[in-house]
């Protein structure tokens, strides 16, 4: 069994990981942490999600090594230089479900991970990861051709723009095509801008509502149009991917991985 410390535990995907946790047969949930002010602590956290008690009290104290094997966390980017300080500190592996963190702390995420394992990516879904190797063969094949536009819609309570996973995509496409996205994005567009530059990558986002999470990319051309679109209805698709990333985890040697690696997508 995996011992899984889950931090933002109170927190809509806290939540889904407890369950995540609690369904998967290899790992068995062992910590529990959320913020001091939490009004969830020291509640059980299977009672906090509607399960039988599970004998683990949400805390507001980072854990100890020998408390666990893994630790994920899903809470906000001004906290992930800490969580990847503290597993350093502590040599346990890390998964990293936070979005929307800057360059900074991308290179401290590098130079832990040459100490313990560390797995990043913005989207813990199976759909998303196939539909990323999908965008890849469509944006190789049409790169020169269509006009590239990623859009994605969220929750009207989430905090960053564009999504982590808008980004990702973003990154693929640009690979694909020879672009680099600090030159060929474009993040907004409004007054009088002139026409689409040819070969830059457009973003947009919608923010509503209950949406979960759903990304489309256009490869717009003359007279015809490609949209590959991913929809995630539920977080449950995030928790379990993100649980059995760790589970997964918990048996590499330091380094940096991503969801490719945990599912052997070539
Ligand atoms: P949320 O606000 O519902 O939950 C975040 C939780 O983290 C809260 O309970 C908050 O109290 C807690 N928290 C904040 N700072 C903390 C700290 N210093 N110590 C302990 N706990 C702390 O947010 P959410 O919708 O659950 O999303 C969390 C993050 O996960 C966001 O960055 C979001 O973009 C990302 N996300 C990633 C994926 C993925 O697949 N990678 C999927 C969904 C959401």
């Amino acid at each position: 069994m995996t011992q899984i410390a889950i931090v933002g535990a109170s927190g809509r995907m806290g939540q889904q990981l407890i369950r995540a946790c609690h369904e998967n047969d290899h790992t068995a949930l062992s910590v529990a942490v959320d913020k001091s002010d939490s009004p969830e602590l020291h509640k059980d956290a299977g009672r906090l999600v509607g399960l039988p008690d599970l004998n683990v009290l949400l805390s507001d104290r980072f854990p100890a090594p020998a408390q666990y094997d893994v630790l994920i966390d899903f809470t906000h980017a001004s906290v992930t230089a800490d969580m990847v300080a503290q597993s350093v500190a502590n040599q346990r592996a890390l998964v990293i479900g936070t979005t929307g963190f800057d360059d900074e702390v991308k290179a401290q995420i590098a130079l832990a991970s040459r100490e313990i394992p560390v797995l990043i990516a913005s989207n813990y879904s199976l759909g998303i990861n196939v539909t990323m190797k999908l965008l890849e063969v469509a944006a190789k094949a049409l790169g020169d051709i269509a006009d590239i536009e990623v859009i994605e819609s969220h929750h009207r309570h989430k905090v960053d723009a564009p999504s982590g996973t808008a980004l990702s995509m973003g990154e693929v496409l640009a690979d694909a095509t020879g672009k680099a996205l600090p030159r060929d994005g474009v993040y907004a567009r409004v007054g009088q801008m002139g026409e689409r530059e040819k070969g830059s990558i457009g973003f947009s986002t919608i923010r509503g509502g209950d949406i979960v999470g759903e990304h489309t990319v256009y490869f717009a051309m003359n007279g015809e149009r490609i949209e590959i679109t991913h929809r995630a209805m539920d977080r449950m698709v995030f928790a379990r991917g993100a649980v059995s990333a760790a589970h997964w985890l918990a048996s590499q040697s330091a380094g940096l991985y991503d969801m490719n690696d945990v599912l052997d997508i070539t």
